[in-house]
């Protein structure tokens, strides 16, 4: 195509619309404000440990697979992929536990001796997830269909029997199981999108059949390797990729967009913004060029921030897996405190990655690296007080319901709201973009081009399809695949 394209940004979505416009003959240059590519898709070194600082679960592997694809490449090729068995273990606070097998057959029997009849409706559950997962992909999520009349068409309201898809995940899943605790895992998977049980559309159902039917898989090395490999194959293709370089401004009037980047201006032809839109509106536009004002940014529903701790600990960690959550059995409460009345959780459900446990690279012999993700909500104070507060909280939980760490932590940092605000320009330092609740859904999320802006996209989490790593992939695909329409 023959364009001069500038990406801000150099996350997944940045990393991916790179490969897809370079392939398709555009001069691309990555500026990435930091030193490091892959955005919150991060890696700390920390004497002898490695942390995944972001994301952690490598899910949906066909979306990977489809990607490098496309590029004559296969996720072989790019690093190692290894299935987990249990794919994670659920810890109650209650003393209960358990292990959720990479085959949903053989969990099935376990829910049985939570409720009657559980087995049975799990199977019915799965099977209807997998109908709305195929139906999402290959009509929307796939294509890039961001039109709410494509999303409203009739064969797709009959097919999926899609009203009761509009109500609200948990409503959908007490169609199925009552027992609090089977709610739970086939609810807790939203977090993940940013959202809760109660303000998240049961289309999101899908999730459940990415998690027990797709399964939950770990690339050797950690996401560092997914990024090096995206880095690599952008470059291949003839993308620039430039770290440490801050864009200070945008100006997209007259031809082309003006890029105001490490003290110098330039001109591209076209500018795709992997940065959070409400911040390069806020911070990079003149205010003639933004599509919202304040008030529309400030009434968004954020997904949650997170208190995350990162451990170097001495000695074994069982009975900790690669993944496992501590949840409370009644976690309404920590789910008010994150999206209804926002507050510094007490009782608090978490999230641990021990890579360790399977992929010795991310510790030293008889050590192990655990990463704690405490969600939290968007906005909160997070200074210093508050932060050794939450850390004792979680470790003293910890050691109650399953292990005590607090003798054998060699190194250890942390992050916080203030960090993901600062370090990446996230709305109310959220970490994990725009919720995905009913109004911020498919069409109703930003879209891939500013109005006001001409020569302005967007891409990444807080635009389509939405959160986490293969949402993002897409994301680069359907940005780049409207450049290469506009610029025809
Ligand atoms: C703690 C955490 C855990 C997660 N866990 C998972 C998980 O297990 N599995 C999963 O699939 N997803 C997970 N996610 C979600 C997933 O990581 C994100 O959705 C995805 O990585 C976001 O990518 P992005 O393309 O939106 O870019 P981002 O990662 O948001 O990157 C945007 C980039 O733009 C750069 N930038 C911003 N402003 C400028 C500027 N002015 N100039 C130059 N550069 C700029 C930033 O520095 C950054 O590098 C997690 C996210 C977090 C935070």
């Amino acid at each position: 195509m023959g364009e001069s394209i500038s990406i801000v940004g150099g996350g997944i979505g940045g990393l991916s619309t790179a490969c897809y416009l370079a392939d398709a003959g555009a001069d691309v240059t990555v500026l990435e404000q930091h030193d490091t590519l892959g955005g919150v898709a991060g890696t700390a070194e920390m004497e002898g440990f490695r942390f995944d600082t972001g994301p952690s679960w490598y899910l949906m592997p066909e979306v990977f697979e489809r990607f490098f694809d496309h590029f004559g490449r296969s996720v072989d090729d790019a690093y190692t992929l290894e299935r987990l068995d249990p794919s994670y273990r659920i810890f109650w606070k209650d003393g209960d536990r358990m292990d959720v097998p990479a085959d949903p057959e053989a969990l099935a029997p376990k829910l049985e001796a939570y409720e009657a009849g559980a087995a049975d409706a799990f199977h019915r559950y799965l099977d209807h997830a997998e109908e709305v997962y195929d139906l999402a992909m290959e009509r929307f999520i796939y294509p890039g269909r961001s039109s709410l009349r494509d999303w409203l068409s009739l064969d797709v309201l009959r097919s999926v029997r899609a009203l009761p898809l509009l109500r609200s995940m948990d409503a959908h899943v007490q169609g199925y199981v009552e027992h609090p605790k089977l709610r739970q895992l086939l609810e807790y998977k939203l977090v993940f999108l940013g959202g809760s049980p109660y303000n998240t559309p049961a289309l999101y159902t899908l999730m459940s059949h990415v998690d027990f039917n797709q399964g939950v898989y770990h690339p050797h090395g950690g996401m560092q390797a997914l990024v090096d490999a995206l880095a690599e194959l952008a470059e291949d293709l003839g993308a620039t990729l430039e770290t440490d370089a801050p864009v200070e401004g945008l100006d997209a009037r007259g031809t082309g967009v003006q890029v105001h980047a490490n003290g110098h201006t330039h001109r591209a032809d076209r500018v795709v913004a992997n940065a959070a839109p409400a911040h390069v509106e806020r911070t990079l536009l003149p205010p003639a060029q933004r599509d919202h004002d304040d008030a529309y940014w400030d009434g968004r529903t954020y997904g949650p921030s997170a208190y995350l701790l990162y451990l170097g600990v001495e000695g074994p960690v069982d009975p900790l897996l690669h993944h496992s959550l501590v949840l409370p059995p009644d976690w309404d409460p920590h789910f008010e405190a994150v999206f209804d009345t926002p507050g510094w959780p007490t009782d608090p459900a978490y999230y641990l990655h021990v890579p360790s446990q399977t992929d010795p690279t991310f510790a030293p012999d008889g050590h192990h690296s655990v990463f704690v993700l405490v969600p939290i909500a968007p906005g909160l104070r997070d200074g210093s007080a508050r932060r050794a507060w939450m850390r004792e909280r979680v470790l003293e939980d910890l050691a109650t319901h399953v292990v005590d760490l607090r003798d054998r932590i060699v190194t250890e940092r942390d992050a916080c709201v203030s960090d993901f605000a600062e370090h990446f320009g996230q709305p109310q330092g959220n970490a994990l973009g725009l919720a995905h609740t009913l109004w911020q859904t498919g069409p109703l999320r930003p879209s891939h081009r500013a109005d006001n802006a001409p020569g302005l996209y967007y891409v990444g989490a807080d635009t389509q399809p939405g959160v986490g790593l293969p949402m993002c992939l897409l994301s680069g695909e359907h940005v780049a695949d409207r450049i290469v329409g506009d610029a025809a």
